[in-house]
């Protein structure tokens, strides 16, 4: 590895929803700088006008925050390579463009909109390449007097990379190896609008220099890019001094076929997005994994092992240990098929292995939304502790959780009465009468006085389970029935035993 200092960043266009690919890309970059003491740099890549969605750069550090994946620099965290917006930097880019076109590696294109339309329409897939560049309207077709006019007159134009003929370019993937493309199989990109403003490719290229990146880390979506981008590079600032490229395996759907989309997710019903998306001109919002009940950690666990692993079966990483052991080197060239149940698996090992403190705050939180407000901190732990194996997502928590705190409003009596007769309701009066008594509030106690009076009253204590459970839980579900009695103490328990009771009476 170079001497340089570790620079790396994540670029986004804000447009939407960021999409679990993107937090991957994040995740491998601030692993790979927080494991060489470098910088991970957010960088705004928003000069596509057209594109600006609001609140979607907002939304885009608060799905970060939630990940624990904090920028050293960004435009929220400053830095001194700022600004880190490219719309901000607007003045930056003109030059750069102007000096490939002095240096004949560019040339201004003046074609009108409807022009490249006629010409779209006349050729089928036109492209504005070496093959058709001198049926144009150009700076390399018209005189230099004409140019010049043109210029002086503010005459709408862009300006291209002039794409060399039939030339190898190639350069070293960090997770590829050498790859190479035919520079004839590229077109001639805009490299800046007609606006003033740069385009990515352009953008990119000028602010890695001028940020000082070590290495690019990106979406193999931009592989087609790499040839424009190593070219202007090589064109402007040397390629030596050209940060090292990894193009990340694409996360793709379940069975493999494709880049997995955030239709996939509406049509397989998992979520997508790191975190729910409000669109503003649809107003539809689709589901995050945030709010799905994902626990960060298992989040980003289950995607540091997309594409990833570190040469052994483990797969349980807390961040820390994804920073000491992550590798390149073990990054896989294919694609990643999502597997929302092994997602889900994940989650469901992280809210085991959370210290239950860790999660109290966001239980309370859950059970705060449904109206529960929890006052005894202690019996939160207690119940989290025993109810966390049965959650496979944190609002698992509401229903595992809620009738602790509060008596269940919907009582299963339905699953009791069939099977009701006088001699149960003999046994839960007695039942009733020997807790109140009772000295131990403990769960082995109740279960043993329990037992002892079904002996008494030959009747299979099996068959009084489900009544007891129903009466203390509403419900077929919930941990060991003698465990939630000893939480919700005497006075409470005899009396959702009492009022079922009186229900099955009438
Ligand atoms: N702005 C690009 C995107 O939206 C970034 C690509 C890159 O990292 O070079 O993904």
């Amino acid at each position: 590895m170079s001497t340089k200092k570790v620079r790396v960043r994540f670029a986004p266009s804000p447009t939407g929803g960021l999409h679990l690919g993107g937090v991957r890309t994040v995740l491998y970059n601030y692993l790979f700088a927080k494991q060489n003491n470098g910088d991970f740099i957010v960088r705004i890549e928003d000069t596509d006008q057209t594109r600006f969605v609001a609140g979607a750069e907002e939304y885009i550090f608060k799905c970060l925050e939630w990940c624990g994946l904090t920028p050293d620099e960004s435009p929220l965290h400053g830095g001194s390579y700022g600004p880190y917006r490219q719309s901000e930097r607007k003045e930056n880019y003109r030059k750069y463009a102007e000096e490939l076109v002095e240096k004949g590696f560019a040339y201004y294109a003046f074609d009108t909109a409807e022009e490249l339309e006629a010409k779209r329409k006349e050729i089928a897939n036109f492209q504005y390449s070496q093959h058709t560049r001198s049926s144009m309207k150009n700076s390399l077709t018209l005189s230099a007097a004409a140019v010049e006019t043109l210029l002086n007159n503010h005459t709408p134009h862009v300006i291209r990379i002039k794409m060399p003929e039939n030339e190898h370019i190639s350069f070293t993937d960090m997770i590829r190896g050498e790859v190479s493309f035919n520079s004839s199989q590229v077109d001639d990109k805009v490299l800046l609008k007609a606006d003033g403003m740069p385009t990515y490719h352009l953008a990119v290229v000028v602010d890695d220099h001028l940020m000082q990146i070590s290495h690019a880390f990106r979406g193999e979506e931009w592989l087609p890019s790499a040839p424009v981008h190593i070219l202007l590079w090589q064109y402007l600032f040397g390629l030596e001094n050209m940060p090292q490229w990894a193009h990340l395996p694409l996360i793709l759907k379940p069975d493999g076929n494709g880049k997995l989309s955030k239709r996939d997710g509406d049509r397989l019903g998992f979520p997508v997005f790191a975190m729910d998306w409000t669109d503003p001109k649809t107003n539809e919002t689709t589901t995050g994994f945030k709010e799905k009940g994902f626990l960060p950690e298992a989040f980003v666990n289950m995607l540091a092992m997309l594409g990833w692993n570190d040469g052994t079966d483990k797969e349980i990483f807390p961040l820390q240990e994804l920073v000491e052991k992550f590798s390149l080197d073990r990054v896989h060239k294919g694609g990643a098929k999502f597997d929302y149940e092994k997602a889900k698996w994940f989650n469901h090992e992280w809210i085991k292995k959370l210290p239950t403190a860790n999660l109290q705050w966001q239980v309370a939180g859950l059970l705060k939304a449904g109206g529960i407000q929890v006052s005894d901190e202690h019996a939160l732990e207690k119940v989290i502790a025993i109810t966390k194996e049965r959650c496979t997502f944190l609002n698992d928590f509401t229903e595992q959780a809620s009738f602790f705190f509060k008596r269940p409003a919907i009582i299963d009596i339905d699953a009791v009465r069939p099977k009701w007769n006088e001699q149960k309701n003999l046994f839960f009066t007695e039942l009733i009468r020997t807790y109140r008594l009772t000295q131990f509030w403990q769960a082995a106690d109740l279960e043993k006085d329990f037992k002892e009076i079904a002996a008494v009253n030959t009747i299979k204590p099996g068959e009084l389970m489900l009544p007891l459970r129903i009466m203390l839980v509403g419900g077929k579900f919930g941990p060991g029935v003698f465990e939630i009695a000893e939480i919700l103490g005497k006075e409470e328990t005899v009396s959702r035993i009492e009022h079922v009771l009186s229900l099955l009476e009438h």
